[in-house]
């Protein structure tokens, strides 16, 4: 799979993709990530990228030349080098798998990260400022790609979610695929991943649940499957406004040692003398 990641910040991605997971698969082929500068494709001696909004307004606009200029280069750049250096250029506004990250365009759910990690191309635009002139998109044929409804001040950071939520699902990268397909929201229900627990057996006043420890592997997986169901939907319900009640990522399951003293306490604490 080949990302192309279109910014005007290419040095924000260094740590990112020399990552473990993410360098490891780079440096092994499975993954070609390029980061261009949309800066390198503006004209004049200021090298201009931005502009006020026709219409007033605050802030400032990413022109169009730029960005589009630099989307179809890499457009170009990737067929070549899937089809050999002849292919030549594509016409101005062929249509390319190009997706702009915007906070208004389609929502990622994991359901689209795993469309996108079947795509043998992603080129991701992040975006500055106030955003596109909305002329980049049309010219561009592209979608738009939005990691949340709340705004960054850049496209950057939603690039790399989109990067590693991808990449995650490709082939290989991850050494193991069963880890994946058991992931919230990866199996078919689109259920949450219900508790879960290592060692050790008890840690402060918690134990384990029994079954986890029964060795009944199908056992385990029917109580997986129930407590994946009870999590989503308490999920879905929203944060419960009753106090002590546990959220989803508390599920402590009291040992029996734990309960006898927590009574004992009860019992030898004593009561304030009003
Ligand atoms: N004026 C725009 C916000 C611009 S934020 C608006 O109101 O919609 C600047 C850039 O950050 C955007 O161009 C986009 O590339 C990126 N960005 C901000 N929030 C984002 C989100 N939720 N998802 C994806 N990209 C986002």
């Amino acid at each position: 799979m080949r990302i192309d990641i279109l910014t005007l910040f290419p040095e924000m991605f260094t740590g990112f993709l020399d990552g473990s997971l993410l360098g490891a698969a780079r440096a092994s082929g499975l993954l070609d990530i390029r980061v261009t500068n949309i800066r390198d494709f503006a004209e004049g001696v200021h090298r201009q990228v931005d502009d006020r909004p026709f219409g007033g307004g605050p802030g400032m606009l990413l022109m169009p030349g730029p960005v589009v200029a630099c989307a179809e280069h890499v457009v170009a750049d990737g067929l070549q080098a899937a089809f050999g250096a002849d292919v030549g250029a594509p016409a101005e506004g062929a249509t390319a798998p190009v997706i702009l990250l915007t906070p208004g365009g389609r929502r990622l759910t994991q359901e689209v990260v795993e469309e996108l990690s079947r795509r043998e191309r992603i080129i991701l635009v992040c975006g500055r400022y106030e955003g596109f002139d909305a002329r980049v998109r049309t010219a561009l044929g592209a979608e738009e790609l939005s990691i949340g409804d709340f705004v960054l001040s850049g496209g950057e950071v939603a690039a790399m979610v989109v990067v590693d939520a991808v990449c995650r699902l490709v082939p290989g990268v991850l050494g193991d695929e069963e880890s994946a397909r058991q992931d919230s929201f990866s199996n078919p229900g689109r259920l949450v991943e219900g508790p879960q627990f290592t060692r050790p057996r008890e840690f402060r006043g918690m134990g384990v649940p029994d079954v986890l420890l029964s060795g009944d592997h199908g056992k385990i997986a029917k109580w997986r499957q129930e407590q994946a169901i009870v999590a989503t939907r308490r999920r879905d319900a929203g944060p419960s406004d009753r106090p002590g009640e546990p959220s989803i990522n508390q599920s402590p399951v009291p040992t029996k040692k734990a309960t006898e003293q927590t009574a004992r306490a009860i019992e030898t604490t004593p009561r304030s003398v009003p």
